[in-house]
């Protein structure tokens, strides 16, 4: 059979076309940023372009070659901004790394990545210093006059690099291409996605060091958005500030930030005026703080879901016009869900032996997923991660335990290793934080399996208490009564002072784990 081949241009999808599109399309659309300095810097798409090019130039002269890494140890700003697309763009990588992590963390990331030069936030330059060849970033750029043209690239080439934060072992580089960051794109601005358009304005809580900000530098670009960056300063008062003097419609976070701008707002009672609508993951979102974001200040809350696998965007929850007359409980269960997939993502849900589990709802399996913005292989390893569904090989292990309903709502009930096998039945240690999280003195809450010799494993709830409230086992322990079967309920409880979080302020259950590895449950004699 012979095959009748398109007859369309071949234009590589490329991380520099991008940032072309904004300074031509939008070039006076502002990029404001509030800067380390401490000042609010203005720039624009057009600025923005002209001065990664700059870069590029000044990468040229400092003979930073092709594929080599450039690390960013930074917050959200324009410069960061000129350094995604200057370096990418260019044919380098763009590594950006966490700055909160621990300095033996941030050593062991850049040797693995191999960074050939690295690029970080300060407020002015040190009179002297131990650094050898640190370089002034305003004023590298201003030795070029940014008359360059991009490179044409192929665009499987490689152009940025991000760890995993390691909550499930050694941080581990996804290796994305200017293709899967374009498609990325397109999938995120997407009505039923991040619904983005010129019109937005955008602030990206989430750091451009976690995922790429989700990808909203590029759809900035893409679109055409005003982009508002927040620098370090995250705290509810700056926040709040920027939102309301920058007329921000559009941001997206994980939950615990969020916390800090409503209790700046409900103790100075505060109202959003242009703020519609959010996209809040990376960690489930507390459906206490969802119906607070919708119900006191009418804001549109899109759960989603995704890691830093999949560039990250997977899942967004919004819902279909079938069930507009649903009741609002049924709507809020399905908002509060992980959501469905974007165009572009494919998921199923597997037992352990790699069948696929109906989308019923209930049935609970590992979720897998694959599309052109999943990593195929781990950054400089030979090993493939991916598994087989029914048999068909090409699938991603997101590590993720979840139920799909027959609409395509993807619930996720836990991660594979936290979830807890009691005597070849699995409970959710999300489903047992959720009541315990919701009691009035509890702080924080984890549940993780501890060993018995009946069940294989048992819940143990640990618990951090509020502030100046007490509370004891025994009523922790009737709190969960009538809100979960009989036999998911936790054997013990531990009250501690404080539970180990990563730098990216997720919990270390691999952690607490080792910390209660010698626990003995009441019910284990
Ligand atoms: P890491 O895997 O190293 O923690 P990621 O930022 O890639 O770093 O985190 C991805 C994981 O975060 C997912 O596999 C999932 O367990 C969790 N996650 C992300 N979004 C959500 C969400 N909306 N609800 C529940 N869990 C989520």
């Amino acid at each position: 059979m012979t095959v009748l081949m398109g007859q369309m241009m071949n234009m590589p999808l490329t991380v520099s076309s991008l940032i072309r599109h904004a300074a031509r399309h939008a070039g006076d659309v502002e990029i404001v940023s509030r800067r380390c300095e401490g000042d609010i810097h203005r720039s624009n798409w057009a600025e923005v372009h002209e001065r990664a090019r700059q870069l590029a130039q000044a990468l040229e002269a400092l003979a930073v070659r092709p594929g080599e890494r450039v690390a960013t140890l930074a917050w959200n700003g324009h410069r960061h901004v000129e350094i995604y697309y200057g370096v990418s763009g260019s044919g380098r990588i763009c590594h950006t790394i966490n700055p909160r992590l621990f300095p033996e963390q941030i050593e062991w990331i850049a040797n693995d990545a191999e960074d050939a030069v690295l690029m970080g936030h300060r407020g002015e330059m040190p009179a002297s210093t131990s650094v050898p060849d640190l370089l002034c970033f305003d004023d590298l750029l201003a030795r070029h006059d940014g008359r360059y043209d991009w490179p044409e690239l192929d665009e499987q080439t490689a152009a940025t690099l991000c760890y995993t934060s390691g909550t499930t072992g050694n941080p581990k580089g996804a290796l994305y291409s200017h293709r899967s960051i374009v498609l990325h794109s397109y999938g995120a601005a997407l009505p039923d996605a991040m619904n983005c358009s010129t019109r937005d304005v955008i602030l990206p809580i989430v750091p451009m060091f976690h995922v790429n900000a989700w990808g909203l530098p590029y759809t900035a670009a893409m679109t055409g958005a005003k982009l508002v960056m927040p620098g370090p300063f995250l705290d509810g008062a700056s926040l709040y500030d920027l939102f309301e003097s920058e007329k921000v419609t559009f941001s997206a976070g994980v939950p615990t930030v969020w916390l800090g701008l409503l209790n700046h707002m409900k103790a100075n009672g505060l109202k959003f005026s242009t703020f519609k609508r959010t996209v809040i993951g990376g960690s489930a979102c507390p459906p206490a703080m969802m119906k607070s974001l919708q119900q006191d200040y009418g804001i549109e809350v899109i759960h989603a879901w995704g890691m830093t696998e999949l560039s990250p965007l997977g899942t967004l929850s919004k819902l279909q016009s079938k069930h507009e007359g649903l009741p609002a409980e049924r709507k809020q269960r399905l908002l509060q869900s992980q959501g469905r997939v974007i165009f572009g993502i494919d998921m199923a849900i597997i037992d352990d032996e790699g069948r696929s589990l109906p989308w019923d709802g209930t049935s609970a399996g590992n979720l897998v997923v694959r599309g052109p913005w999943v990593i195929s292989s781990y950054f400089k390893s030979k090993d493939s991660p991916l598994v087989s569904v029914d048999g068909e090989p090409g699938w991603f292990p997101t590590g993720d335990v979840a139920a799909i309903d027959a609409d395509g709502f993807m619930f996720i009930t836990d991660r594979s290793k936290d979830v807890i096998k009691s005597g070849g039945e699995w409970i959710s240690s999300i489903e047992l934080e959720n009541i315990a999280i919701a009691h009035p003195s509890v702080h924080e809450a984890a549940v993780i399996a501890c060993r018995h010799p009946k069940w294989d494993e048992r819940p143990l709830l640990v618990v951090v208490p509020k502030p100046g409230a007490t509370v004891s086992r025994e009523e922790l322990l009737r709190f969960f009564d009538g809100k979960i079967a009989k036999w998911q309920i936790p054997d013990d409880v531990a009250i501690v002072a404080e539970l180990p979080h990563t730098a990216t302020g997720k919990l270390q259950k691999l952690r607490l784990r080792e910390q209660f590895r010698d626990h003995v449950l009441p019910t284990a004699g």
